[in-house]
């Protein structure tokens, strides 16, 4: 592995459990923020860090992915301001550049694909980010910037950033939509190409996990992932990105085109089985064990 090319993305703790992440391209150092609520945070962090960020990325317009964005606005401003980007059909706070499905944004050597994932709210959007590399084999490095004291990763080409659609063992409530939506917005997340590094917009892992494994009690994948985040919480260290592979082997949501699944939520249906296991989960229950 290359550890000069590729993205490298830092990982800002916003709240409780929130994630705030800026990633950039080793190769040009162009960068990018996701999901600014603690709008000093992200101002700190660049004066630490050195850069003067252009881009905000907004997932969604709950406030704790977007409550950031007028200071940064602010902040950043003068002859070349800071783009605040959000999905068009969510109302972004302080949003100057709304984004529809296929967008497509260039930052340096940076590609970012705007995925429209309606459900969450109407007008969530995932960012799907490529860089040109040389890295043969995405791996991911987990560090500790000496300049920021906060995680940060590299070794990889390919990232999305999820928000409030996709956890790792998780997918987000339905609060504006329904499980066809869900259903629809996972379907193309499974198919980005399987070793792309998912950044939810939360750690919510153990939690998740926890929940997947009452349901799911023989599954390799699963008891290995709970292991090794249960170590990097231990030390501190975030437990996420993981591969789109992995989330979905992991993720009980994600496996609706299995039987086994299908049979506990009594259908054949995969809208069917997704919804049946969100509705348990919101009501603390399970659907049994596969
Ligand atoms: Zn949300």
């Amino acid at each position: 592995m290359d550890s000069s090319s590729g993205l490298r993305v830092i990982l800002i703790p916003n709240n409780s459990d929130n994630y705030c992440y800026y990633c950039y391209s080793e190769n040009t150092r162009d960068g990018f923020f996701v999901d600014v609520c603690d709008a000093d945070k992200a101002i700190q962090f660049a004066k630490d860090f050195g850069v003067t960020p252009k881009y905000v990325l907004t997932t969604h317009k709950h406030w704790d992915h977007s409550a950031g964005n007028e200071a940064m606005a602010k902040e950043f401003s003068g002859t070349d301001p800071i783009h605040i980007v959000g999905g068009s059909k969510d109302k972004v706070k302080a949003c100057t550049w709304p984004v529809d499905d296929g967008d497509e944004i260039t930052i340096g050597d940076i590609k970012i694909k705007c995925m429209h994932t309606p459900c969450h709210t109407k007008g969530h959007t995932c960012y799907y980010v490529t860089t040109e590399s040389d890295i043969t084999e995405d791996s991911v490095d987990r560090n500790k910037n000496d300049a920021t004291g906060y995680a940060e990763v590299a070794g990889f080409s390919k990232c999305v950033f999820t928000g409030d659609t996709l956890f790792v063992g998780t997918v987000g409530k339905f609060f504006e939509g329904d499980a066809e939506q869900m259903h629809q917005n996972l379907e193309r997340l499974h198919d980005l190409p399987s070793e792309t590094q998912v950044f939810p917009g939360h750690e919510y892992t153990i939690d998740s996990l926890k929940f997947c494994q009452k349901m799911d009690t023989r599954n390799d994948a699963l008891e290995n992932l709970m292991e090794e985040c249960e170590t990097l919480q231990s030390e501190k260290y975030p437990t996420v990105p993981r591969s789109i592979q992995v989330v979905r082997e992991v993720t009980i949501f994600c496996r609706y085109k299995d039987s086994k699944v299908q049979q506990l939520a009594d259908t054949d249906s995969e809208v069917e089985t997704l919804r049946a296991i969100r509705e348990a989960k919101d009501k603390g229950t399970t659907l049994g064990v596969i």
